[in-house]
């Protein structure tokens, strides 16, 4: 049978490469495609394919639903596969004529009832995070050239996340309420074998590969050894820069051990700040953390000579929106100002309880929202100022960070026009700090040649 993978976005498609891992383990053609291709329809359709598969981020969704009704009308008999954190959220999103099956769970135990001729909602029982299969990169980056010279490429140890954020979709309330308490840890929250990553990451060096992304979503969570165990090896057969990402609590809680092991490997360390006032973080069930946890975990970092990316999120459900962001800036700018940070739009994902919260207060949600922080659209409805303010923001909090700019220098310019030219070099010029940051003295030459390569959004 031939399946073929449609992928989208700048990134690599991670969960769909362990599709096409699974799909070969049981002797299956398959073909990546690349969603950002102007013909990648034509393509699709070029190749006849029994099965479309696709694992969209809630962002591409839409997207995933037309190229599979356009396959649909000319290859009425192709069978569409839907999985990933979206789908699993939103199952009933296979009553659309443009899905036939929606995983629920991992690909481990889906493909055989998906070649028995299955359709409907699939759900998989969690097994071990030993047993899966080994991605498919070479097909990847065999059908999509331009991912197999991506500068950077993606490595994940631990499948889950023990933090429990109200707007995320992979958040543990959500996977425990779906698999179980016991069996979301077993498989969730314990990690690879250190073998089975290295393996990957070993294939991964065949290709011009300039930093490894950890996506991890909180790189101390899980057992120290292992990691300080994975870090010896890592330095011995990979030694490429690495970055990572973490909480406060958690770099709180590491050892220096672990610290001082990941010295000379990790480039820069995403620590998730998410808003500065207590009540926003409430709402966004982090009140686990605050801005003096945050600072001592920065300067933590720092002492270990570690670069630092603050992450942030404006654009809340809250009766002061542009209040509540600039206060989240300027409580980044006395965590770490001089440092990179990346700011993004509130994006509202289906089934989270921020989505229940904004349903139960009637709060008015945006379908234009793609989550992308060129965009600046948030999943909020607001009005037009209050949207053009907060795109402003997204587009200049670098900016505002890096150089501490003051805060009556940042209202001065909350309602700035932009054309296209200075958008793009914007987006441009926050994506190039991003790189240096983590890459230094390569960063340069790094960023000129992906922003040659790279369709930019702005
Ligand atoms: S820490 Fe990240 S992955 Fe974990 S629940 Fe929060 S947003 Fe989701």
């Amino acid at each position: 049978m031939r399946h073929a993978l449609i992928t989208f976005g700048n990134e690599e498609s991670y969960g769909l490469l362990f599709v096409g891992g699974e799909l070969l383990e049981h002797h299956q053609l398959i073909r990546y495609f690349d969603g950002e291709d102007n013909d990648v329809i034509e393509n699709i359709l070029k190749w006849t394919p029994d099965f479309i598969m696709f694992s969209p981020m809630t962002t591409f969704y839409n997207y995933a639903i037309a190229i599979s009704n356009a396959i649909k009308n000319h290859i009425p008999n192709v069978v569409s596969v839907f999985g990933g954190h979206h789908a699993m959220s939103v199952p009933d999103i296979v009553q659309l004529d443009a899905i036939d099956i929606v995983v629920v769970g991992p690909v481990r135990g889906s493909i055989e009832k998906i070649l028995n001729g299955s359709v409907g909602v699939i759900k998989t029982t969690l097994t071990e995070p030993s047993d899966l299969s080994i991605p498919a990169r070479h097909e990847y980056y065999r059908d999509i050239p331009r991912m197999a010279y991506r500068y950077r490429k993606f490595v994940l140890s631990i499948f889950g996340c023990p933090w429990n954020c109200a707007y995320c979709s992979s958040s543990c309330r959500h996977m425990r309420e779906l698999f179980g308490v016991d069996a979301h840890s077993r498989y969730y929250l314990n990690r690879r074998p250190i073998s089975a990553v290295i393996a990957e990451l070993e294939t991964i060096m065949q290709y011009d590969t300039k930093e490894i992304e950890w996506v991890d979503d909180d790189v101390f969570v899980g057992n120290e050894d292992w990691m300080i165990e994975f870090l010896l090896e890592y330095k011995y057969k990979v030694n490429l820069p690495m970055y990572v990402s973490s909480t406060s609590v958690s770099i709180l809680h590491a050892s220096d051990k672990l610290l001082n092991a990941m010295k000379g490997i990790i480039s820069a360390v995403g620590l998730g700040v998410q808003a500065g006032r207590p009540e926003s973080l409430k709402l966004f069930n982090r009140q686990w953390d605050n801005e003096s946890k945050m600072k001592a975990a920065y300067d933590r970092l720092t002492s270990f000579g570690f670069s630092v990316n603050l992450q942030f999120i404006i654009g809340l459900p809250v009766k002061d929106p542009i209040e509540d962001a600039i206060d989240t800036i300027k409580c980044v700018q006395r965590i770490g100002a001089g440092s990179v940070c990346s700011c993004y739009p509130l994006m509202i994902y289906p089934t989270t309880e921020l989505e229940r919260y904004c349903i139960d207060s009637k709060i008015e949600l945006n379908d234009m929202c793609n989550g992308d922080t060129n965009s600046g659209i948030t999943g909020i409805k607001f009005d037009y100022v209050t949207n053009k303010r907060l795109k402003n923001i997204c587009k200049l909090a670098t900016l505002f960070v890096k150089y501490n700019v003051d805060e009556h220098w940042i209202r001065a310019m909350l309602d700035i026009d932009f054309n296209n030219v200075t958008s793009k070099k914007l987006s441009e010029a926050r994506y190039k700090d991003c790189v240096v940051d983590r890459l230094k003295l390569d960063g340069e030459s790094i960023f000129s040649k992906v922003i040659s390569e790279t369709k930019l959004r702005y």
